[in-house]
């Protein structure tokens, strides 16, 4: 098997120490195992993205000597592809328009757990613009992640019945990226833990599109001393494009690479030829969440 990464990044803001992991580990997999590395900017929420971000993805990683191969994909301009596979889905009977709001499921369960309310009485919120939800496995899905080990979902329990087509007209992120990541031939995913939830729901997209699943890696996400995720919301500070080396090696001890001392006045070219030769994935620490301070 050809191994093929990728690192999908959203444009909702500058790419910071969190976003610099994920790329890091998904790049280090595939060029360890001679494999290839793509971009995929995930830019299919113009209400969520922050103007500018998707141009400054490339050359900042570029800064930090994360080259990768082909053209980089933009997912607004692969709808029609998103278009196919939920044609598909709902040809096949597996999935059917809701018109819920979040505050009706909220009063009718008093949780977010989808009720199944407009698969069970079709027709009857034909008023107004409907997402579009896939049934849900009635078994957990259950998946062997290569740092986090053995996981089992029960998404009955977690999500119900969940959408790939939103009310706003939008692909959901489940729907696009299951498609990309099989159109482009991924067949390693290496990513931050806060995707691991949401791991049960591509899996079982790909199960009911016939693609075959990848490998999945979830590494811990970077957490503040209050456990919140690196983000925009915690007013992660951006990577900086004129120091990679600090940056680059910090995020090699995150991973638990333990670089030597002295690489820290080396190249980027030069740790990152380090970095590949000596990746292991088997010292990423198995946690979900580690704490980073900067
Ligand atoms: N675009 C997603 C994000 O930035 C990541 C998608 C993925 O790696 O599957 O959170």
């Amino acid at each position: 098997m050809t191994y093929v990464g990728r690192f999908a990044p959203s444009p909702t803001g500058p790419l910071h120490f969190g976003s610099l992991l994920a790329a890091l580990a998904s790049y280090l997999d595939a060029r360890a195992h001679g494999g290839r590395w793509l971009l995929r900017i995930e830019d299919l929420d113009p209400p969520r993205e922050q103007p500018g971000a998707s141009n400054s993805f490339p050359p900042t990683l570029e800064a930090f000597g994360l080259y990768w191969d082909d053209e980089l994909s933009l997912q607004s301009e692969r709808t029609d592809l998103y278009q196919d596979a939920l044609n598909r889905l709902l040809k096949q009977g597996d999935a059917y328009p809701c018109g819920c709001s979040r505050k009706e499921i909220q009063q009718r369960t008093g949780g977010i757990v989808y009720d199944r309310y407009c698969h069970l009485y079709p027709g009857t919120k034909d008023e107004g613009p409907a997402a579009i939800r896939v049934h849900c496995p009635g078994q957990p899905v259950r998946f062997l992640d290569l740092i986090q080990g053995e996981q089992s979902f029960d998404l009955q329990q977690s999500s119900g019945d969940f959408v790939v087509l939103r009310k706003d007209g939008l692909f959901a992120y489940q729907l696009a990226v299951v498609v990309d990541d099989y159109l482009q031939g991924i067949t390693h995913i290496v990513r931050g833990s806060d995707l691991l939830p949401e791991t049960p729901k591509q899996i079982h997209l790909q199960d009911q599109l016939e693609f075959p699943t990848p490998r999945y890696a979830h590494i811990p996400v970077a957490a503040n001393a209050d456990g919140q995720k690196l983000s925009k919301q915690t007013f992660a500070k951006a990577l900086d494009t004129e120091r990679p080396v600090p940056q680059l090696f910090a995020a090699l001890e995150f991973l638990n690479q333990q670089p030597d001392p002295a690489l820290s006045d080396a190249s980027v070219e030069e740790l990152l030829k380090w970095a590949v030769t000596n990746w292991k994935m088997d010292q990423v620490t198995p946690r979900l969440q580690q704490l980073w301070r900067d």
